[in-house]
């Protein structure tokens, strides 16, 4: 063979001449001397014969007095060799050494071999710290938050799992759900950064304050889940859970910024609240929702009547889950009148929902709930839908000219991806110029993607942007300036008894002649008297109203079957306002036809 290598070829030299030998030797100990790989061998002693110098370096060995070579790891090595020997077997160990060329992880492999007489034991041995590196690292990206280093939710699945297993049913443990109140407003308000070293102080600020035997996990975004074991006693943990969340409740110094920051925490108990890890958490999710709903803020432990809640409320949310897919939804049509004219500028489509029963539901009963579900966007596909369905009888009632305006929430505004499919179906009803979009300041202050990315997109189509419920939510007049809008529309609760309120009348002036500067319009929302509508019209500039003083909201079909105007007399009781207007049903909404 051409090309076999020296040592092969001396092997199969049948001829070979002393010299050769000798120099084949020399080669051969050269060769094993500088192999990449570590190679040793020990007699039965445990006494190393020989060492190459990847062993040696591996071994972090330094030459010692008259040439010996010294390692910390001399002696234990050769006990191990020792017991190998002994035993006869061949073995491959892990073994993390600090070598020459700093930590390393070596896989050593021993082979016991007789030769010439002569037990020894044979080891290779190779440097896998960068693969090993590399599979801590994936373990611990299996098993821990890379956010916080706190372990993930298998984890403490698992722990509490084993507890459960153990316990046979007495040892008392808590299971408690900890999420950060607002932290998507935090998130955006502050930027991604600064929200992530909430969550970061907010682990250490729990972490500070539990037992070994307890664990802290993050199980997603801002939602941790902490395991107390063992415990006394409920008031123990009630105890527990009020410290933590006046700790919780300290400003947070982050970046520059004084954040304050509440979490709501729901908790079970075991045995008492469940003998399972889902029911546990089940219950502890229950219980976190009462905290939720009741304010946030605080911590509650499960109980039984809790139980019978949560029951109801996925009754409600099944029947809502039916009432999308066979598209039970309707709309109530409300006008927008010009106060000088009494021309209809627009109209706004407002969702109603018939439930099972066949009684209409006003979307305060739904909406909030839909869009908790993740169903709000096909319920604002509902609505478009029969708006188009409709569009002939809309053009009869309000004039083919008035706008139609569909109210969005703050949340779908925030989702581009929403946005777009609702900008395309805009587009294909053929008349996008038409519409306008109501969204809550809250979408515009906070959320810039909404400003930057959603807002140019209708803008472009010719779809006009609303902003509803002004005044009641998180912008203030400063933040107006920013935000290209066409119409800002006054919340009701500036417009009550406006003739008699002179604060709300200050705050009005001075939206109007911000609005005005900024080239928005202005209207006001839920005008119920004459008196409010005499103000308007005497002391202010704002030329379009909405309300019942004008238009109740009204089921287009209804009316024009004639029946004598009522047709929100089915609203059920909990929509209707404490205070009927007097004209709220004399003004048919045709009246304002152009
Ligand atoms: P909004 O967009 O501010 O709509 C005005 C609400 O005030 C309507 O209540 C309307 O019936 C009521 N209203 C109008 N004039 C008067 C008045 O003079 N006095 C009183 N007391 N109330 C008046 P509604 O229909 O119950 O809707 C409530 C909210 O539900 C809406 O407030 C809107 O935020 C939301 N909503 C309605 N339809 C939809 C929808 O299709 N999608 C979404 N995301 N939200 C919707
Ligand atoms: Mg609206
Ligand atoms: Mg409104």
């Amino acid at each position: 063979m051409q090309n076999a290598s020296p040592l092969q070829a001396s092997a199969i030299s049948a001829d070979s001449t002393e010299f050769a030998a000798e120099h084949d030797l020399g080669l051969l100990r050269d060769i094993l001397r500088l192999l990449p790989t570590g190679v040793t061998v020990q007699d039965e002693e445990g006494r190393f014969l020989l060492i190459n110098d990847a062993a040696a370096s591996q071994l972090g060995m330094a030459a010692g007095p008259a040439g010996q070579f010294v390692s910390k790891y001399l002696d234990e090595r050769q006990k191990h060799g020792r017991e190998l020997l002994r035993a006869g077997r061949a073995a491959v160990v892990e073994m993390p050494v600090a070598g020459n060329g700093g930590e390393q992880v070596l896989l050593a492999a021993h082979r016991p071999v007789d030769i010439a007489g002569r037990k020894l034991l044979l080891s290779s041995s190779t440097d896998i710290s960068e693969q090993k590196a590399v599979e801590d690292h994936l373990f611990r990206s299996a098993y821990f938050d890379e956010l916080t280093g706190l372990p993930m939710r298998r984890v403490i699945e698992h722990r509490v799992q084993t507890l459960i297993q153990r316990s046979e049913q007495r040892d008392a443990f808590a299971v408690a759900f900890l999420d950060v109140d607002n932290f998507k407003h935090i998130n955006d308000y502050y930027g991604h950064s600064v929200g992530d070293a909430l969550l970061v102080e907010v682990a250490k600020r729990i972490s500070l304050h539990l037992r070994e035997t307890d664990m802290l996990s993050r199980i997603s975004g801002d939602e941790f889940l902490l395991l107390l074991n063992p415990i006394e006693s409920e008031m123990d943990v009630a105890d527990y859970f009020e410290a933590t969340l006046q700790r919780l409740k300290a400003p947070f110094f982050i970046d520059g910024s004084e954040i304050f920051a509440s979490t709501s925490i729901g908790v079970s108990l075991f045995p008492d609240h469940g003998r399972s890890y889902d029911a546990l958490l089940q219950n502890a999710d229950i219980a976190m929702y009462r905290v939720k709903n009741d304010g946030k803020g605080a911590a509650a432990l499960f109980d039984a009547g809790m139980e019978r809640e949560a029951l109801a409320r996925m009754k409600v949310e099944q029947s809502l889950r039916h009432a999308i897919l066979e598209k039970r939804f309707c709309c109530a049509f409300q006008a927008k009148v010009d106060i000088r004219t009494k021309e209809v500028k627009g109209v706004e489509a407002l969702v109603r929902l018939r439930d099972e029963e066949g009684i209409i539901q006003a979307p305060g009963t739904f909406v909030e709930l839909a869009a908790e579900l993740g169903l709000i966007d096909d319920l604002t596909h509902l609505v478009l839908a029969e708006i188009v369905r409709s569009i002939d009888l809309i053009n009869e009632t309000f004039g083919s000219t008035a706008t139609i305006s569909i109210n969005v929430a703050a949340r779908q505004a925030d989702n581009p991806e929403f946005m777009r499919s609702f900008a395309d179906a805009l587009e294909a009803t053929g008349f996008p110029r038409r519409f306008m979009i109501e969204v809550t300041e809250d979408a515009f202050v906070t959320k810039r993607r909404f400003q930057e990315v959603v807002v140019p997109i209708f803008r472009n189509m010719g779809v006009g942007i609303s902003i509803d419920d002004f005044g009641i939510g998180y912008s203030s007049l400063s933040a107006l300036a920013d935000i290209t809008a066409d119409e800002i529309k006054i919340d009701r609760s500036f417009i009550t008894d406006i003739h008699l309120r002179p604060r709300s009348q200050g705050i009005l002036r001075a939206i109007e002649s911000l609005a005005e500067a900024l080239g928005m319009s202005v209207i006001a929302e839920g005008v119920e008297s004459f008196e409010e509508l005499a103000y308007l019209q005497a002391a202010t500039r704002i030329r379009y109203a909405q309300g019942f003083y004008f238009a109740r909201p009204v089921f287009l079909e209804e009316l024009n079957l004639v029946v004598p105007a009522a047709s929100e007399s089915r609203v059920s009781e909990m929509s209707r306002p404490a205070q009927q207007s007097r004209n709220a049903y004399s003004s048919r909404p045709g009246r304002y036809r152009r």
